[in-house]
């Protein structure tokens, strides 16, 4: 694992704009809707660039904007805007950037609602396919003369697969295609997109950025020309806006990223090679035991393993034997959850999905990893 000092200076160091005088350790909330100019022309002056003035909260305040900066600095990126949910960036790239009869290829397991966005869209003539074979030559053949937006998640959703992220970023560019990124699972500490030619990077910072499960919130990373287009187009005009508290919720969580994520690579590291070892599992899908991208510097502490020879009851038994694990949806927290996709009644949604059905997602938290193991092998006792 590495983590560049540079970041941690970036995660630490709190403070927007220095002034003479004794400053406030921490950036100060500034709660207010609109900003009032002294004059009339500075006031439309200040309009003609809402982008890059504090004019009114829905398109820039001075909180959000020291997130950004912060964001944008990790990501080695031009820009970063910042939304009230991830979900909510994922729809500004997409609505920004396409319009009718233009094609997403989405590679890798991805993110389940943003292939429901992708469908809802199919109303207003936009297409979607998704890949999961990862090689090159598979995203070659997939790429249509329409496709203008290919969509990454490395590791994928569920499985933690892995791909050569900069040679599907040059594959997408020459096509004449944008790349995006969903970024969450890495944090912006451990794989750094935008180096490897992707040419938007978008988060979660619900997950690991806020990391106390206290904040819905996302973000987008890119360079000007994209970024004019998508503010203009998708933020200022889709409202999805974030709120200078939880802005200043993610500075804070921000300030202990770089410890938290060394826990989460150590922990989770742990309890994936414990789990490997185990006869009740089948498999484990940890991207450390097969990483293929050449670009994480670090693993966080998301991963998914295989009940042997299990189904939806073998699952529903090991995670109603869990005590520690709480049973939730989210993952990227100070405490560790664990998830399915698996139900009663989903056998034709896993298989199209390539989900095994004794599929099992933690998220390991802070607990301790001793703690952790000794909860799942008592559940693997008790089953
Ligand atoms: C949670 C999640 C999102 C969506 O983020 P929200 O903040 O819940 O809107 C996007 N991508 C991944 C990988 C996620 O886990």
């Amino acid at each position: 694992m590495r983590i560049d000092p540079e970041d941690i200076r970036i995660c630490l160091e709190d403070h927007p704009a220095r002034q003479p005088g004794p400053e406030s350790m921490a950036t100060p909330i500034v709660q207010t809707s609109l900003f009032a100019y002294p004059t009339f022309d500075e006031f439309v002056e200040a309009h003609t660039a809402e982008s890059r003035n504090y004019v009114y909260t829905r398109g820039q305040n001075p909180t959000v904007e020291a997130l950004e900066k912060k964001l944008a600095a990790l990501e080695h990126g031009e820009m970063c805007k910042a939304f009230g949910s991830g979900i909510a960036a994922i729809s500004a790239v997409i609505m920004g950037l396409l319009k009718s009869g233009d094609h997403i290829l989405f590679v890798n397991h991805t993110y389940g609602p943003a292939l429901k966005l992708a469908k809802t869209l199919e109303r207003f003539g936009i297409e979607h396919t998704l890949l999961l074979d990862l090689e090159p030559e598979d995203v070659t053949r997939a790429l249509q003369p329409n496709t203008k937006l290919v969509w990454l998640e490395n590791p994928g959703t569920m499985m933690f697969r892995t791909f050569d992220v900069a040679a599907i970023a040059d594959i997408a560019r020459k096509h004449g295609a944008i790349t995006s990124i969903d970024n969450s699972w890495a944090s912006p500490l451990f794989q750094k997109p935008i180096d490897c030619g992707v040419d938007i990077s978008i988060h979660s910072a619900t997950k690991y950025i806020g990391g106390h499960s206290d904040v819905v919130a996302g973000a987008l990373i890119t360079n000007a020309i994209l970024m004019d287009a998508i503010y203009q187009r998708a933020f200022m005009l889709h409202g999805g806006i974030l709120h200078p508290f939880d802005a200043w919720l993610l500075l804070r969580g921000m300030r202990t990223l770089p410890v938290r994520m060394q826990q989460h690579h150590a922990d989770g590291l742990r309890v994936a090679e414990w789990l490997r070892d185990r006869k009740e599992v089948a498999a484990v899908h940890h991207p450390a035991f097969c990483d293929r991208s050449k670009t994480l510097t670090g693993y966080s502490g998301v991963f998914s393993f295989e009940i042997a020879n299990g189904g939806f009851n073998e699952v529903r038994k090991f995670i109603d034997g869990l005590k520690r694990f709480r049973i939730g949806i989210s993952w990227g927290g100070v405490e560790s959850l664990v998830a399915t996709p698996t139900r009663a009644d989903n056998v034709e949604y896993l298989d199209s999905q390539r989900f095994p059905h004794g599929l099992i997602r933690l998220s390991i938290g802070h607990e301790g990893a001793d703690q952790l193991i000794e909860d799942i092998e008592s559940s693997f006792d008790s089953m």
